[in-house]
């Protein structure tokens, strides 16, 4: 049985990663930071309903120690690290001159600095076994630029250029890495928009709605099971928001 790993995967588009994998039949890691009882009632859903096995393993991902503890524990419980999901991740919307610099650092470590941490930790494992797939998950507004959101904008366009270096220096040892863009997705991260603001973002988009963890966890699984020809790529899944 493959295993994926999925960081912030208690809730949200990672929870629909993890049970996406867990229904392809792979072992699931769901790493989490501060989620804990989320976290467990995923897990307990995870080995009760699908043909997988899964555990949790709180890190903050954030620091190279986070990623350190995720990576060896996720090795000590299964073994293997077929696929990892870099997801984890904060949002924050502020006007550019009031971004203070530990907002700026907190942005940068959760989004950006967290996928080269858990990187670095596991990719060392597949390069040994030639095989493996990294996916990481950039946003919309590491494309366009958005507004009020320009460290978060930063670190996720960040993210784009790590996924092309890596998947060229990775290709030779028949690793993939690619990345996601979602659109606007209803999740816990849009707690602070309004039904109105949620509703004009709906119509601003050609399907006219907004995405779901699941449409992201469909193009996540795609990416981390591909036959190797795919890597280095970037693919939105925004409903036709920014073609
Ligand atoms: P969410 O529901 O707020 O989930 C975010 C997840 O990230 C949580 O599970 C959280 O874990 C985890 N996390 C945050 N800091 C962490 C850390 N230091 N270490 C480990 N885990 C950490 O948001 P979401 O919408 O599912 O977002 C998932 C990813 O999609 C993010 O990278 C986000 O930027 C990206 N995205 C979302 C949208 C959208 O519209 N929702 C659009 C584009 C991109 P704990 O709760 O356990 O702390």
């Amino acid at each position: 049985m493959k295993t994926a790993v999925i960081t912030g995967a208690a809730k949200g588009i990672g929870a629909a990663i993890a049970i996406s994998f867990a229904k392809a039949g792979f072992r699931v890691v769901i790493n989490y930071n501060k989620s804990q009882e989320r976290a467990a009632a995923l897990c307990k859903i995870l080995n009760d309903t699908y043909p997988t096995e899964a555990v949790c393993i709180q890190a903050d991902v954030s620091t190279p120690q986070g990623a350190k503890k995720l990576i060896s524990e996720s090795l000590s419980a299964f073994g293997d690290i077929d696929v990892l999901v870099n997801n984890a991740g904060i949002a924050q919307q502020k006007l550019f001159t009031d971004i203070t610099d530990e907002d700026w650092n907190n942005m940068i470590s959760t989004n950006l600095s967290s996928v080269f941490y858990v990187c670095r930790e596991a990719v060392p494992f597949m390069v040994s076994r030639k095989q493996g797939s990294i996916v990481n998950i950039s946003s919309i507004w590491g494309e366009t630029g958005g507004s009020c959101e320009v460290h978060y904008s930063a670190a996720k366009a960040g993210i784009m250029g790590l996924t092309k270096a890596l998947a060229k220096e990775l290709a030779p040892s028949n690793i993939t890495v690619n990345c996601v863009c979602p659109g606007v997705i209803r999740t816990d991260m849009l707690s602070s928009f309004s039904e109105e603001d949620l509703a004009a973002l709906a119509e601003e988009t050609p399907v006219m709605r907004l995405g779901t963890p699941k449409d992201v966890a469909d193009a996540v699984l795609f990416l981390g099971t591909n036959s190797g020809f795919v890597t280095g790529q970037t693919l939105g899944v925004n409903g036709g928001l920014y073609v």
